[in-house]
């Protein structure tokens, strides 16, 4: 669990993060969405202390981290940037391989993990692990990028506009791609970017920042559904059109088999009713009358489209 406690960081006088509090639970993903200059890069960079606060306290499972050297803090916590910054004379794997073998791991042992990453990202391992940044495309390149951060299986993974870079088609796929390896690995996650989209996809909770302050710290839905402020219902405008997209289709079409625990709900109820039906009973799926299940993952990859 990392708790963010009154996080303050003064620049000339000026505060470009300004007194922020918010939790984020182990295994989750929290993405913090703002315009430019809004204080999110700030935030990220001192969690991982690249940035040191001028106020306020940064606990990761309940140690403050002023108290903990940067070194050890560091092999903690990944990070990836956008434009990632490959070492462009190594090799694909010497790249991924970079914290392991700081960390003193067996040559075996780094083997064995670069071909996991590779292969969790869809990267043959046989045909990739050889190759030079500069032989791959945006897409692989930024894949590379998250795997490195990744290799040395971290606490927690800060990533400040992984995708940024990528046109919209392959970035939806990086996009799903790492809520899968995120539900897989278990990974905590704080993610960046400046598109309310994307963050309500990647998002278990978001942050939404506006000049140093967090405005509202919520699930997707709820901000979507009440969000907090003027200002973030202009940022979720877009968004909208995801939510009027749910209203349009029946749970019924999005059915899977399985079981869920709880009462059943009607087979017409759209997908902007059964949204607000999970997240009231805190459930990630909801059984339907005369059969099958709904699930928060279904809801998700639809408003995804
Ligand atoms: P974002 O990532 O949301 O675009 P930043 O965290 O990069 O925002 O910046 C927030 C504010 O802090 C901006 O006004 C920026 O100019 C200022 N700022 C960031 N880093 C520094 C720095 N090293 N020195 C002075 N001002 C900074
Ligand atoms: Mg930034």
């Amino acid at each position: 669990m990392i708790e963010l406690r009154d996080l303050t960081r003064i620049y000339d006088g000026v505060a470009a993060v300004d007194h922020v509090s918010l939790t984020v639970e182990r295994g989750q993903i929290a993405t913090l969405v703002g315009a430019s200059g809004s204080g999110k890069t700030t935030l990220l960079r001192m969690i991982n202390r690249l940035v040191e606060p001028s106020s306020g306290q940064v606990q990761i499972e309940g140690r403050d981290t002023a108290s903990m050297p940067v070194h050890q803090l560091r092999r903690r916590i990944g990070y990836a940037i956008q434009g990632v910054g490959l070492f462009p004379h190594q090799s694909v794997a010497e790249n991924i391989a970079t914290v392991p073998r700081l960390l003193g791991w067996s040559n075996a042992q780094i083997l064995d993990r670069v071909d996991e990453l590779l292969s969790l990202f869809q990267l043959d391992p046989a045909t990739f692990r050889d190759r030079r940044p500069g032989q791959l495309s945006g897409g692989q390149t930024q894949r590379v990028g998250v795997a490195r951060a990744l290799a040395a299986r971290p606490d927690l993974l800060l990533m400040d506009e992984p995708f940024g870079a990528l046109d919209s088609v392959i970035r939806a796929k990086a996009q799903s791609d790492l809520r899968d390896i995120q539900s897989r690995l278990g990974t905590t996650m704080i993610l960046v970017t400046h598109d309310i989209e994307e963050a309500v996809r990647l998002g278990d909770r978001i942050a939404v920042m506006d000049r140093g302050k967090v405005l509202q710290y919520d699930t997707p839905a709820q901000v979507l559904a009440h969000p907090a402020t003027p200002f973030v219902r202009d940022l979720i405008g877009p968004s909208e059109r995801v939510y009027r997209l749910l209203s349009l289709t029946t749970v019924a079409e999005i059915a899977i088999a399985g079981d869920a625990y709880g009462p059943a709900i009607p087979r017409d109820l759209t997908l902007r009713e059964a949204l607000a039906e999970i997240m009231r009973s805190g459930r990630d799926a909801l059984p339907l009358e005369g059969g099958g299940i709904v699930t928060l993952a279904a809801l998700r990859a639809r408003s995804a489209r």
